[in-house]
């Protein structure tokens, strides 16, 4: 089984529901020899979002911290079929990572529509808004896998293996969905990313869950964003490069 040593989906203690502060995270990471971790806190629409002054101002940190690169990220809420998300510009101008996905939100209603939660993945991944859709296998939101797949592909955006929904506390039911979109993805060469979604400083670099299901659908290694620095820095730097300027537009 591979060694992953880049997480993509890591929250801190800001976020009242994970228990591990910013520099437990990182010093639990630099002892584990992991070189990429992307802090991703969760964005204002659900309740226990930080003050939006703290998804600005994690852009202060250093690049690197204990020997291990520290990407400043989000984890934005998708609002509307129409792929808003509830950063505001301000904490999108100084960003690194835009991850986005499905929380159960005041904002967002018929939850087990299909059509609806489709169109705004597919929305979403259109006006390049985001960089990663995040833990699409829950099956509280049921989408169309083989179209997102296919509107991902065409526009580089990376859809994650969240090795927390293939556990038993969180997106229970996931396992299933999350075979069926690699499957897709397969065929079409895809890019995933692999994100722990750790909410202790404990399970960051935990891919165990991902990387079983991974290999049962045998995915090419190349297609991970994780498998390298290199692999990583320059989706990176594609998605900087297509990702859209105005997160209102
Ligand atoms: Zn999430
Ligand atoms: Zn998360």
């Amino acid at each position: 089984m591979k060694d992953y040593k880049i997480d993509l989906h890591i929250h801190t203690n800001v976020n009242p529901h994970a228990f591990s502060t910013l520099e437990e995270n990182i010093s639990a990471a630099s002892k584990k020899g992991m070189e990429i971790i992307a802090i991703t806190n969760h964005g204002p629409a659900l309740q226990d979002t930080p003050h939006w002054w703290h998804l600005v101002n994690i852009a202060i940190l250093p690049d690197v911290i204990d020997g291990v690169r520290v990407i400043k990220g989000v984890e934005a809420n998708i609002l509307n079929e129409f792929g808003k998300i509830d950063i505001n510009q301000r904490v999108y101008d100084h960003i690194e990572l835009v991850l986005a996905g499905f929380h159960v939100v005041d904002e967002y209603g018929n939850i087990d529509s299909i059509e609806k939660n489709t169109l705004a993945i597919l929305n979403l991944i259109k006006k390049q808004k985001a960089d990663i859709i995040v833990h699409l296998g829950n099956p509280i939101f049921p989408v169309d896998y083989e179209k997102i797949v296919k509107a991902a592909k065409e526009n580089n955006v990376a859809l994650e293996v969240n090795n927390t929904s293939l556990g038993t506390i969180t997106r229970v039911g996931s396992r299933n969905n999350c075979k069926a979109m690699l499957e897709f993805a397969k065929k079409e060469g895809c890019k995933i990313s692999l994100g722990t979604d750790a909410h202790y400083s404990g399970h960051i670099g935990e891919f165990q869950r991902a990387i079983q299901l991974l290999e049962e659908v045998d995915y090419p290694e190349n297609l991970i964003i994780n498998s390298s620095i290199e692999t990583f820095e320059e989706f990176l730097k594609l998605r900087q490069e297509l990702r859209s300027k105005k997160v209102d537009s």
